[in-house]
């Protein structure tokens, strides 16, 4: 694979960078009461960079505690919308003060590229200032319909106390498409974020505090998904589970919370597909299909694993495709021009290596890679650019999130062919199409069965507009006004008014 661009370590020393983590329970950091830590190695160094408290039952059952109380207290639920937004606001100018910081640290622990990190830290601040602007805008309904003597109301109220859980992949980025949203509905928040990368959500607990949030709306508890997670998705002062992560835990979580009946909002995984017809752009399509594959180190609930294309233009479009993923510059994180960092975890470079061996066997084709990537100076977890081939509807490649820098290509004949690959597998969350037919673009739109589809594009996303996933991909919504609406509970008043009695439903017999 040396014909690829690689880019090696650039001398930078993170053992000298240790963070330490605690938990943030009413308003103050501490320890778990156990003494008990856990440690982040950085995928990319292989050193250890960050050593946190781990949580047990008794955090999580402190934190749900301090969350309910302050709930039940008023002292966020009940304050005004300006209020509540003039925090969010402040979050959101702290943020932006404290990019390189959180970048930093976020880097070191998931093995993104520093530049793409930067990115995901600073656009945060616009989830934070979006939400401050919805905040003010909380309103229902009103029936004056009913009679002279009746009138009636339909409240939005906070939903209550709220448990986020958060995925390793976007640590910063999800957590701000959750948190503020429900701090502007004026619940109260319980916050897991992954064991594998803690880091930037205490780093936002700082930054919380410093904007005046007030002590137990915002609680963070670090540790696993058992049992921190798993607390945190039973507990009956819990009201509702903001969850992004895998499918099957996600599935585990609502199975689990069905016991108290808790409101479970999902964001998981995803099979995404970009379709391309003869008459698009096919540099434009071929580029986005670069990034939609390695942007993130493919670990991406957006990525566009799997690519359909139309059979008259197939093996010019996967040139294209191959020749664009060879200039991609894989390598050292820290760099500021790498686009391709390290894997997760060495297991999860396995597991990616084994969905690629088992595509071959399966009678898939590789076009490039295949392998793991060596990069001088660093760790054994990186993989190279892979192109699969030939790949059919029933094969992994084709069903399963392989969540590496793995593409999958499959081919079409007719737009029918086209809808019914895209829509082929149990996921949904997004998918794509590329043509300069705008007729074929809304058709295929209407009929993908997905949360998002990009036409011409891929992956632009805005605070506006929500998110979501389709079938198996989740279950309700996430940011813009659907998202936001996700963290209320809606109350209806009836009254009586006037001098008018109510009809008497006992009667003396005469
Ligand atoms: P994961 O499901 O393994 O973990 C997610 C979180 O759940 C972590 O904080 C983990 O500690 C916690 N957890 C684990 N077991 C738990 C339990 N029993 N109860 C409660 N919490 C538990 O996912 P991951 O590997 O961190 O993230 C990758 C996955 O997330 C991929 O499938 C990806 O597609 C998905 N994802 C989806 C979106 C989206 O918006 N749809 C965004 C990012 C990532």
């Amino acid at each position: 694979m040396n014909d690829l661009s690689i880019r090696a370590s650039v001398g930078f020393e993170p053992a000298k960078e240790v963070f330490a983590g605690q938990h943030l329970i009413d308003g103050a950091w501490a320890d778990s009461a156990s003494g008990a830590t856990f440690e982040r190695v950085s995928p990319s160094h292989g050193v250890v960079v960050s050593r946190c408290a781990e949580g047990s039952a008794a955090e999580a059952n402190a934190a749900i505690a301090a969350a309910r109380t302050a709930f039940d207290s008023g002292v966020w639920s009940r304050i005004s919308g300006k209020e509540r937004a003039a925090v969010l606001l402040k979050v959101a100018d702290l943020i932006e003060a404290n990019v390189e910081r959180i970048t930093l640290q976020e880097v070191l622990e998931s093995g993104k590229p520093i530049a793409q990190a930067r990115g995901e830290v600073s656009g945060a601040a616009d989830h934070w200032r979006y939400a401050a602007s919805l905040a003010r805008g909380v309103h229902g309904d009103s029936h004056d319909t009913l009679g002279a003597d009746m009138v009636a109301m339909v409240l939005k109220q906070p939903i209550g106390v709220v448990s986020i859980i958060t995925p390793w992949n976007f640590p910063f980025w999800i957590l701000s498409q959750k948190l503020p949203y429900a701090l502007a509905a004026g619940c109260t928040c319980v916050v897991k974020p992954s064991e594998m990368t803690p880091a930037s959500t205490v780093m936002l607990g700082e930054l919380l505090i410093e904007a005046g949030l007030p002590a137990g709306v915002c609680n963070i508890v670090l540790g696993y998904g058992d049992p921190v997670g798993s607390v945190m998705s039973t507990h009956k002062d819990v009201d509702m589970v903001s969850f992004t992560g895998s499918t099957r835990v996600g599935k585990l979580i609502s199975k689990v919370a069905a016991e108290t009946l808790k409101k479970v909002a999902l964001e998981l995984g995803g099979k995404n597909a970009q379709v391309i017809f003869p008459d698009a752009d096919l540099d434009e399509a071929a580029d986005a299909v670069v990034f939609g594959t390695y942007f993130n180190v493919g670990q991406c609930c957006n990525g566009s694993s799997r690519i359909i294309v139309h059979k008259d233009i197939a093996e010019d479009f996967v040139a294209r495709v191959v020749a664009l993923s060879r200039d991609v510059r894989f390598g050292d994180p820290m760099d500021e021009a790498t686009q391709v960092g390290a894997i997760v975890t060495a297991a999860h470079n396995a597991q990616i290596h084994k969905h690629v061996q088992a595509a071959q066997a399966a009678g898939a084709k590789l076009a490039l890679g295949g392998g793991p990537l060596v990069v001088d100076g660093l760790s054994d977890q990186f993989y190279q650019p892979t192109v699969l081939i030939d790949v059919s509807a029933d094969m992994g490649a084709a069903q399963d999130e392989i969540f590496g820098p793995v593409l999958s290509v499959m081919t079409f004949d007719s737009l029918e062919e086209a809808v019914a690959l895209a829509n082929g597998t149990d996921y949904g969350l997004s998918a794509g199409v590329w043509s300069s037919n705008m007729h074929i673009c809304l058709e295929f739109s209407r009929r993908a069965e997905a949360g998002t589809v990009w036409t011409n594009t891929w992956m632009d996303g805005y605070p506006e507009v929500t998110f979501g996933g389709a079938k198996q991909s989740g279950q309700g919504r996430e940011i813009g006004r659907y998202g936001f609406e996700e963290f209320f509970e809606v109350k209806s008043v009836v009254m009586r008014v006037g001098e008018k009695s109510r009809a008497r439903w006992v009667t003396k017999e005469t």
